[in-house]
């Protein structure tokens, strides 16, 4: 689960973490008041989204020389100028594909004055199994092209879960930085900081960029991404609470209620599966058999009826799907339970495009009557090559 910049840094505060002054805003109102409460004259006015790149980011609203999503403003006026050409219009970054984010919350914050940028963030290395801390001194930037063009302006380290954050690692940090003097003692605490809060809080990717140190000589979080280990957020409700549905894709929420993995995808064939493994090699069959599928699904080993019908209006609800393939080995669920959400789900959503289902496992035969006797047109399949080949030929056939 990601949050926006606002909460990361609130997040970050309770640390003891060095952030500019700032106050989130739904409304221009909102803004100014916000603006009213820091010490000025400069503002920065920060569109609230959850993907990078604002900064050089464009409205398709506005024209290609207004301004993008982090904007310097000099005066209160020049904040609700700002902020109301950014609420309610969508901008594209590099991040957000074609289609960009609409723009719903700002973040008024303190202008600072930047001496230097740094990057720094932390993640779960999947090959060491270890936190790992990756730093350098090209700030501001993107970092896959510093480690494409300068990989030697980065440095790795990482943290034995064992032995936890020493103050070897700090040390680390700051090195790498380059920082000397207090600028170093600050790093090395500032590393320790983060690390406590990445792990108090089960993030699963923090990245600061810029960190930076100010004219006044200290080190701030200027910007931040904040992701978590969604398995770990039952243990977080104050984290959960900061979830914003209105950047996750509205299919992914609705199944995300169902504790449905759903991933949706480009292609046209809609898939219904239980187990990820499972749900894989059918997508790779779809592709095998010339079409793409429309979404990963894997409504799990347990799954209710209740389940199988809210899987089942997902992809429905997605137009692009143009065929259904269901593929469901009935182990812990059986047979006959499935095909009696698939008859109810199909009835319900009045299926209006072909459906192939292929069962396999305990009370198969049961299932398999179940579906022959509901009056449907559900098309049955005997393995997982026949089953991909029927739902191909059908929606070429209704095509
Ligand atoms: P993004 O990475 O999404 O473009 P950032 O918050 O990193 O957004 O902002 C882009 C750039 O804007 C920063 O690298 C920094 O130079 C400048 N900037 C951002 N916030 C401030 C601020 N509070 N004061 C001064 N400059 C800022
Ligand atoms: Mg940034």
């Amino acid at each position: 689960m990601n949050i926006h910049e606002y909460q990361a840094k609130e997040l970050l505060a309770k640390y003891g973490i060095g952030i500019p002054a700032g106050h989130a805003a739904l409304t221009v109102e909102e803004a100014v008041a916000g603006a009213e409460k820091l010490p000025g004259p400069l503002y920065v006015v920060k569109a609230q989204i959850h993907a990078g790149g604002r900064g050089k980011g464009k409205f398709k609203e506005l024209g290609a020389d207004a301004k993008g999503g982090v904007r310097l403003a000099k005066s209160l006026d020049d904040v609700r100028k700002d902020a109301g050409e950014m609420l309610g219009n969508t901008l594209v970054t590099i991040q957000t594909g074609d289609a960009g984010k609409q723009v719903n919350r700002l973040y008024i914050t303190d202008g600072v004055d930047i001496a230097a940028e740094y990057y720094l963030s932390m993640l779960v290395d999947r090959k060491t199994g270890r936190v790992a801390m990756i730093v350098s001194t090209e700030g501001g930037m993107d970092i896959e092209q510093v480690a494409h063009d300068t990989p030697e302006r980065i440095t790795t380290i990482t943290i034995d879960p064992a032995q936890g954050f020493m103050p070897h690692h700090g040390r680390a940090v700051a090195f790498a930085l380059k920082l000397t003097g207090d600028l170093n003692k600050q790093a090395a605490k500032l590393a320790q900081q983060l690390y406590t809060a990445f792990m108090d809080l089960d993030c699963a990717m923090l990245e600061i960029n810029p960190l930076v140190e100010t004219k006044d000589g200290k080190l701030l979080v200027l910007d931040t991404k904040m992701s978590f280990d969604s398995n770990a957020l039952y243990r977080h409700p104050d984290v959960e609470a900061l979830r914003d549905e209105t950047e996750e894709d509205p299919m992914e929420v609705e199944a995300s209620k169902y504790d449905l993995a759903y991933i949706k995808l480009d292609g046209d064939i809609g898939c219904m599966v239980n187990g990820a493994g499972l749900a894989m090699a059918t997508m790779d069959i779809i592709k095998l058999n010339g079409m793409f599928p429309a979404n990963f699904l894997d409504v799990g080993g347990g799954a209710s009826k209740e389940k199988v019908t809210a899987a089942f209006k997902i992809i429905l609800s997605d137009p692009a799907v143009k065929g259904i393939l269901v593929n469901i080995f009935g182990g812990i669920m059986k047979c006959d339970i499935i095909a009696e959400g698939i008859v109810a789900a199909a009835k319900e959503v009045n299926l209006s495009v072909p459906l192939v289902v292929r069962l396999e496992g305990t009370n198969v035969q049961q299932g398999k009557d179940i579906l022959a006797n509901s009056g449907l047109p559900i098309v049955s399949a005997d393995n997982l090559g026949d089953a991909a080949e029927k739902i191909v030929a059908q929606v070429k056939q209704a095509a």
